[in-house]
């Protein structure tokens, strides 16, 4: 049923903190299980979905540098590291009869496909979930980055940010600041002005420059990836 959904493409970004759980190590199954079931759901509401995964449970080019390993050496590191999630969960998600496709913005042409646009627009509508691994193929530059752009390419209606600890964006970390506001509804130029922690600059300059929504989410609650795409009151929506 496609009747009451709001969006019909999305973006999902998954921040290698999603891949790990709760667990030690750097990669937890049943955390990823819990993911592609969610997705699963989606599929089967009639929505295309794509996913830009990061890979700070691995490896963060910026941290590895000052520890000193060359900056940009490290952050390819980084991006090679966002393939190992890319294929944990292109390949949960199929054992879960989900038919997927990765893209990677760094050629490793034996587990993925290069990013081409058309194609990777063209398994969307296929009903496949496009997994795009890589970052943005380029130093320098964040998964989040990667996320706004690849939504803005492929014509995502919405960029939906999810999150492991918290639920939406607030004034201050809830984590450390317990009496900290959670904004239901924001514009991307009050995200950017107030510094909220929502993505990096750049990522949110792309996402106002193009006019695109963000949702901002508690991916670890069932039932609230479904609820970002039907419209239902979720985290916090940032529009133009
Ligand atoms: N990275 C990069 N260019 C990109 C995307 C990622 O150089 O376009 C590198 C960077 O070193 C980063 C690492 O890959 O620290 C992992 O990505 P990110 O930190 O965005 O992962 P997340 O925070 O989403 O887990």
């Amino acid at each position: 049923t496609t009747g009451k959904l709001k969006f019909k493409r999305v973006l999902l970004k998954l921040s290698g903190e999603a891949f790990a759980g709760d667990a030690r190590g750097l990669i937890d199954i049943p955390t990823i299980r819990g993911i592609t079931h969610q997705i699963k759901n989606l599929i089967s509401m009639g929505v295309q979905v794509s996913v830009v995964v990061g890979a700070g449970n691995i490896w963060r080019g910026a941290t590895v540098a000052k520890d000193g390993i060359d900056r940009v050496t490290a952050d390819y590191a980084g991006m090679l590291a966002t393939v190992i999630n890319a294929l944990a969960l292109q390949d949960l998600l199929e054992k879960d009869g989900v038919s997927t496709r990765t893209q990677s913005a760094i050629t490793v042409q034996q587990v993925a496909e290069p990013f081409i646009r058309r194609r990777a627009i063209r398994h969307l509508e296929k009903g496949r979930v496009v997994i795009f691994a890589g970052g943005t193929g380029n130093p320098y530059m964040t998964t989040d980055t990667a996320a706004a752009l690849r939504a803005i390419e492929i014509e995502a209606q919405v960029l939906l940010m999810a999150k492991n600890r918290v639920d939406g964006v607030y004034n201050a970390d809830p984590l450390k600041h317990p009496e900290a506001v959670k904004f239901d509804r924001l514009t991307h130029l009050e995200a950017l002005n107030k510094r909220l922690k929502v993505m990096d600059a750049t990522a949110l300059s792309l996402c106002l420059e193009n006019k695109l929504p963000i949702i901002v989410f508690d991916m670890t609650a069932p039932g609230n990836l479904e609820r970002t795409v039907t419209g239902d009151a979720v985290g916090t929506l940032i529009t133009s």
